[in-house]
């Protein structure tokens, strides 16, 4: 291979480009995924995958292993038995991204044991410029970088990766496609990810994801419901519905259905449960509260970051809501569909915080009494709006306002879990419990996570549990006819 040919697989990412939003409608993707014979270099050869972050990285692993098998290769459990290792990588935040070069650190081994091993890193980290620099700088041994938009075309960069003994890198920055009918290995058997859409284009002043992920895109309606309709078939009881903010589904489209409409569709599929993930207050409609209300296969559970309760730094932020516009939908949420938990997200120590706008988000969970919560400290990303902004806030003022912050939503789950005693949930079994092997867990329809004794028939069965004890986090129960 010459120069010239090298050159195309050494694509860096772009920030700039990647802001890009020019595409006034969504190109979906419909070849059928096939594989020339020079792809298929798997055969006896294994993969290992290693995970980081949310639900959408969670399939796009999926997604990555269904190519992989397709190329003859095999899951393996033991990374350092494996032909390929990948990286699958977040970049929401810092603390994400050191484990991660942690990890390229420790893989050096392994080409001790095994010097044909491929390396590679992937996902969102990639997508930005400096962290690439980062790797072909610190870790000469990562032999493979690709994007979160060039994963359809794995086989050609592994291809390469073999061919040239050069490093491969591709990582498109860009608005990105929707492609269908890329294979998939999924990890489970009873709950499924189906993503309905990709990217974001909210651009909150402290996310990447807009960067990373490219411009908000939807499947196709028809194509959601076939593939839930297939896994219902196929004996799935649940499905999560994916998207960085689902209720801004379909209006890249412009085919005239939206979040409401598909929700409805996938309920009258008759799947047993349905779940989805995550939705921006901002485009919460009273026709999605509607159609959870009105169907019993739409699970009673909603994940509604607020992020912070003071209106100066959900300004800054560019959340688009105030507080006040934030609790009229979560008291509409409430009162309409009094069953259901809320969760959400908040960020403590955005630039400049004082104590006082610190205390409205402690007020804000007092007052709106949180199922739980995801609560992290402020993490600058590179790139984005608010890793400009001046910060005078130390880190141990940061930390002590993020411990009473955990108090705070501690006391709330644990009321929250209370109230559930005495009160029968429905469980879908998953198995043990990781603590306990004579205990069964799974989850609610709430999304809580119970623990109860029983038989291990009921793996896989949606369970009648009468709950005896809340704890903050968990609760356990017993199994009722
Ligand atoms: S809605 Fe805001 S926080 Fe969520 S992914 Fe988009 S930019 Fe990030």
């Amino acid at each position: 291979m010459n120069k010239k040919d090298y050159s195309e697989y050494f694509v860096k990412p772009s920030l700039k480009e990647a802001v890009k939003r020019t595409k006034t409608t969504t190109e979906i993707v419909k070849d059928e995924y096939k594989l020339d014979e020079k792809y298929l270099l798997g055969k006896d050869k294994t993969y290992f995958i290693r995970t980081f972050g949310c639900q959408a990285n969670l399939r796009d692993e999926e997604t990555i292993a269904g190519i992989l098998e397709l190329m003859g290769y095999t899951k393996s459990e033991d990374i350092t038995k494996s032909d390929i290792i990948l990286l699958n990588t977040c970049a929401v935040r810092e603390n994400a991204e050191e484990r991660v070069f942690g990890e390229v650190g420790h893989l050096k081994a392994i080409r001790q044991i095994n010097p044909d091993v491929i390396f590679g890193v992937c996902g969102c980290m990639v997508q930005q410029e400096s962290i690439v620099e980062e790797i072909l700088k610190r870790a000469p041994h990562i032999d493979l970088i690709f994007g979160t938009h060039n994963i359809n075309r794995l086989p050609e960069l592994i291809y390469q990766t073999y061919m040239s003994k050069e490093r491969v890198v591709e990582v498109f920055s860009k608005e990105g496609e929707v492609y269908e009918n890329l294979p998939v290995k999924r990890n489970d058997s009873l709950k499924a990810w189906v993503n309905i859409m990709y990217g974001c284009d909210k651009f909150c002043t402290y996310c990447i994801v807009p960067y990373t992920r490219g411009k908000e895109r939807s499947r196709l309606l028809a194509d959601i419901i076939e593939e839930v309709k297939c896994l219902k078939e196929q004996g799935y009881k649940e499905v999560t519905l994916l998207g960085q903010n689902v209720n801004a589904y379909g209006k890249d489209l412009k085919l005239g259905y939206d979040f409401a409409t598909l929700l409805e569709e996938c309920a009258k599929t008759g799947i047993e449960r349905i779940r989805f993930t995550t939705s921006h207050p901002w485009n919460f409609t009273d026709r999605m509260v509607d159609v959870i209300a009105k169907y019993d296969n739409i699970m009673n559970h909603i994940h509604l970051p607020i992020q912070s309760g003071s209106d100066e730094i959900l300004r800054k932020m560019a959340r688009r809501y105030t507080y006040a516009e934030y609790k009229e939908l979560y008291n509409k949420l409430r009162d309409t569909l009094p069953n259901c938990s809320i969760t959400t997200d908040i960020i403590v120590g955005f630039p400049n915080e004082t104590e006082e706008q610190f205390q409205k988000t402690l007020d804000a969970v007092n007052e709106l009494e949180y199922d739980s919560a995801f609560t992290f400290i402020y993490s600058p990303r590179e790139g984005t709006p608010a890793a400009k902004m001046v910060d005078n806030v130390p880190m141990e003022v940061k930390k002590e306002r993020f411990n009473r912050l955990v108090e705070a939503v501690t006391r709330s789950a644990k009321k929250r879990n209370e109230a559930y005693v005495g009160k029968v949930l429905k469980v879908l079994v998953e198995g043990p419990s990781k603590k306990n092997e004579d205990v069964l867990s799974g989850y609610s329809e709430e999304n809580k996570l119970v623990n109860f004794k029983g038989s291990k028939d009921l793996v896989g069965k949606i369970v009648n549990v009468k709950i005896t004890l809340a704890k903050s986090w968990t609760l356990e129960g017993e199994a009722i006819e």
